[in-house]
């Protein structure tokens, strides 16, 4: 048995937190490592101690091994939990904290390394009788055989990287025409992200689901696995929601594929947590694809479903304990967790940045989250914000549950996909249990969001118009300021909701104030300001509340789910910036890694003319008509903020 005593965690946000809180449950004391941009985070205030690392880019922080090791000696840390991410399946890093004498919370360096490669996994995978996607997983990669064998497997074909991760590193063939050169592109693609040309070919399955297997294997060589987890709903094949159990399976399949997991565990000497990962046709058929050697982020609904603390069972195991039962607890109720992400779900999901002003989450779901008001919310690490969990005895009191909780989250200040995921709550489709791999893009229409009713946007903006009135008569006096003896001329607050102008007329009158916008009146007879909770009263005494935050001209104000963003007018007209004729405007804030024109160079409409990158996403920036480059106000290597001028195009 090995005494773990202090553990270093190698990781940021959300999963440090949840890894630390486990930790300090066990009376285990807790080191952070932390980047530049992380100095002042939860997880390195929560954490007993806290070491340096590094500048913000992960490869030069949360990626340097020597770093991280530097830090476990100076703290005299007895292991490392990698948590998910970044170095939690380098098979280099499992053995470099192993050699310093250091235990890693995971798998040995041997299974990392060879469950590491799809390629490999798939041999292991078949070899001990788990079925495999349909495909071509062998030594010779050259394009002749490439080809031949997609020819075998039919259209369309995936080709996908067998060192790719995070839903990257895939392509999908619908005809042999496109293949040589998606072939050629894959192996070029692959070799720089991950440093590992070898590709795969599968079977693109139609209609998938995406349903995987928490497996835990002690070092007395026990395998159990704790049942399934179905995250079918993605975008860029990387999961949004995820559930267990899965509305998809029967006990004889769930059984099947849960024996099939424990199978692949032993065939390795699985040792740590780990998921096994399949996807099911719509028939039913289940295909392996790959195994997970970490802490998935989806441990949670596993976590509530069979009341077990994953990452106490990393560190039982870790510390050579036995697992102490042979069969998973029973699965009960239904859980199902939302990934809470610093991106627009109705901008092609662009990852966004800003100030959160506030972070509240009801008490009714389970909150694993990284940020808490006052966070800056950057561009050097992934959009995931965190995770809320609902648990509950039906699927349809967890969807229920969940969604509420969505509604009511408090975050001003950043872009969210808050409401998407509301939304998708909603959906009757969802709440079928009708799901595969293409959710997102099946029910776009239904999902995306709408720009709010008349009567929606008057709640709101007759609450920020209130809570300007009660922030300056806190004790909601009879006569508060703005109020006349005399009424004359309405009183007028000039908002801007996206493009659209909220004109709002208001009057302090003897018996509370009256607010017109569009046409309507709205009599108001009480308000208060509760916290940041605005309530008012209205006609036949119906009494509602808004939240209100307020920085600088910029206001965030929830209602009913919905959060508005106001600007105040008179300081929202920046001259310059979006009002320039043929101004390209960069959509995200991120860094320049391409300049693709010079100045004076005439373009056609649709050309390239500068590459952003934001966390792992590039995106290119074109010419929206065709005309000469006038002018370039950025280089390569500049980090710029949304809506900052990148370069004029005109006719
Ligand atoms: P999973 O199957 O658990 O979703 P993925 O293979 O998609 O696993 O990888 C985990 C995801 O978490 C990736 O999108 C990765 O970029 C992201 N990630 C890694 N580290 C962090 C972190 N500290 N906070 C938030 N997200 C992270
Ligand atoms: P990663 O390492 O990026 O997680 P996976 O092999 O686990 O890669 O696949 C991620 C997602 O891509 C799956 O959940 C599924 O949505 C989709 N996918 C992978 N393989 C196939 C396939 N053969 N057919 C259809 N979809 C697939
Ligand atoms: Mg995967």
């Amino acid at each position: 048995m090995r005494a773990i005593d202090k553990v270093l965690i190698a990781n940021r946000g959300e999963i440090a937190l949840r890894v630390m809180r486990t930790c300090r449950q066990m009376g285990i004391a807790t080191v952070a490592v932390y980047s530049d941009a992380d100095a002042d985070a939860p997880f390195v205030r929560f954490a007993d101690e806290a070491v340096r690392i590094g500048p913000p880019p992960a490869r030069e922080s949360y990626l340097v091994t020597n770093a991280i090791l530097d830090a476990a000696r100076q703290t005299g840390a007895h292991a490392i939990h990698p948590g998910y991410g970044f170095l939690s399946e380098n098979a280099g890093f499992a053995e470099a904290v192993a050699d310093a004498g250091l235990v890693f919370i995971g798998p040995s360096a041997e299974v990392i390394g060879k469950l590491g490669s799809k390629q490999a996994a798939k041999r292991i995978a078949r070899a001990a009788g788990v079925p495999t996607v349909p495909g071509y997983d062998g030594d010779d990669q050259s394009a002749a055989t490439l080809v031949a064998e997609a020819a075998k497997i039919g259209f369309p074909v995936l080709v996908k990287a067998s060192a790719g991760g995070g839903g990257r590193g895939m392509r999908i063939v619908r005809d042999a025409g496109g293949l040589a050169d998606a072939i050629e592109r894959a192996r070029g693609e692959a070799a720089t992200a991950f440093g590992d040309d070898t590709l795969l070919l599968e079977r693109y399955v139609d209609r998938p689901r995406h349903i995987e297997i928490q497996i835990l294997g002690d070092s007395h060589g026990n395998v159990v696995h704790l049942w399934e987890r179905e995250c079918s709903i993605q975008r860029r094949h990387q999961k949004v929601v995820e559930e267990a159990p899965s509305p998809a399976l029967d006990p004889e399949r769930r059984a099947a594929m849960g024996k099939a997991a424990v199978e692949l565990g032993r065939a390795v000497g699985y040792v740590g947590a780990g998921t096994v990962e399949f996807i099911a046709d719509q028939q039913g058929a289940f295909y392996f694809l790959e195994v997970n050697t970490r802490l998935q982020v989806e441990h949670p609904v596993t976590e509530l479903t069979t009341g077990l603390d994953l990452v106490r069972e990393q560190i039982r195991i870790a510390r050579g304990e036995r697992l102490g039962y042979d069969a998973a607890p029973p699965q009960r109720g239904w859980a199902i967790e939302v990934r809470l992400c610093a991106e627009d779900p109705d901008r092609d999901y662009l990852p966004t940045a800003g100030t959160l002003h506030a972070v509240e989450i009801p008490p009714t779901v389970r909150a694993d989250i990284g940020v808490v008001a006052g966070s800056e919310v950057g561009i050097h690490y992934d959009s995931m914000l965190g995770k809320l969990i609902a648990h509950a005895p039906t699927r349809g009191e967890a969807a229920q549950v969940l969604r509420r909780a969505l509604d009511e989250t408090w975050m001003p200040g950043l872009v969210t996909n808050r409401e998407q995921l509301s939304r998708i709550l909603a959906h009757p489709a969802f709440l079928a249990g009708e799901l595969d791999t293409h959710f997102l893009e099946t029910h776009a229409g239904e999902l995306a969001g709408r720009t709010p009713g008349l009567d929606r946007v008057r709640v709101a903006a007759v609450g920020l118009a209130l809570h300007g009135i009660a922030s300056r008569a806190p004790d909601d006096a009879l006569a508060p300021p703005g109020w006349r003896n005399v009424p004359f001329a309405d009183q007028t607050l000039a908002f801007k909701l996206g493009d659209a102008d909220v004109p709002l007329g208001y009057r302090v009158v003897a018996d509370g104030v009256e607010l017109r916008l569009g046409g309507k009146t709205t009599k108001v007879t009480r308000h208060g300001l509760d916290g940041d909770r605005l309530w008012f009263v209205e006609h036949l005494g119906h009494r509602r509340s808004v939240r209100v935050a307020r920085a600088g001209a910029k206001a965030w104000v929830l209602s009913e789910g919905t959060l508005f963003h106001f600007v105040e007018e008179p300081r929202f007209a920046e001259p310059g910036a979006r009002t320039v004729a043929g101004g390209l405007i960069a959509p995200m804030p991120g860094k320049v890694v391409k300049v693709l024109v010079t100045t004076g160079e005439v373009v056609v409409q649709g050309a390239a003319l500068v590459v952003l990158e934001a966390m792992k996403m590039e995106h290119t920036v074109r010419a929206t008509g065709a005309g000469t480059v006038r002018a370039l106000h950025v280089a390569v290597g500049d980090q710029v903020d949304a809506d900052r001028l990148l370069a004029v195009v005109t006719g």
